[in-house]
């Protein structure tokens, strides 16, 4: 089971994300289906920061098991998508952060996408 930081759960199986999956919390959806939403970041760190998540509950990706297999080739595809409908033509990032020391800070699997800058390298 994971390290879970998110304090402020309803269940052990459940965060913030499953609040907003199932509208309990009022969020915009910039793209939706049966497998997954894409919702803007509440503390973006670029002008677009959009986070891309399963509707299935993964709590981190080192979590994510063979049978994830179709369901994580779909999420890149929706960020693809999604940062072509943001008009992010000239590049972009997706990022994943896993566990502790990569950060992640909701344990339920989610891609960022962030763009609309010039981002720089090393992000350490
Ligand atoms: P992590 O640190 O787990 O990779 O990323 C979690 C992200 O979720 C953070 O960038 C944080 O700003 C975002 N976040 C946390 N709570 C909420 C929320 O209630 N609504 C939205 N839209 N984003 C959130």
């Amino acid at each position: 089971m994971a390290d879970t930081t998110e304090k402020n759960t309803a269940t052990p199986d459940d965060t913030i994300f499953g609040k907003i999956i199932r509208g309990e919390i009022k969020t915009e959806f910039l793209y939706k289906d049966d497998k997954c939403v894409a919702f803007k970041d509440i503390n973006p760190v670029a002008p677009i920061h959009i986070l891309i998540v399963p509707i299935k509950f993964i709590t981190q990706i080192s979590e994510a098991k063979e049978e994830d297999e179709k369901l994580l080739g779909h999420l890149l595809l929706v960020a693809k998508k999604v940062a072509e409908d943001q008009k992010l033509d000239k590049g972009y990032r997706l990022v994943i952060n896993n566990g502790k020391e990569g950060q992640q800070s909701v344990y339920h699997l989610h891609i960022h996408l962030i763009g609309g800058k010039q981002l720089s390298w090393p992000p350490c």
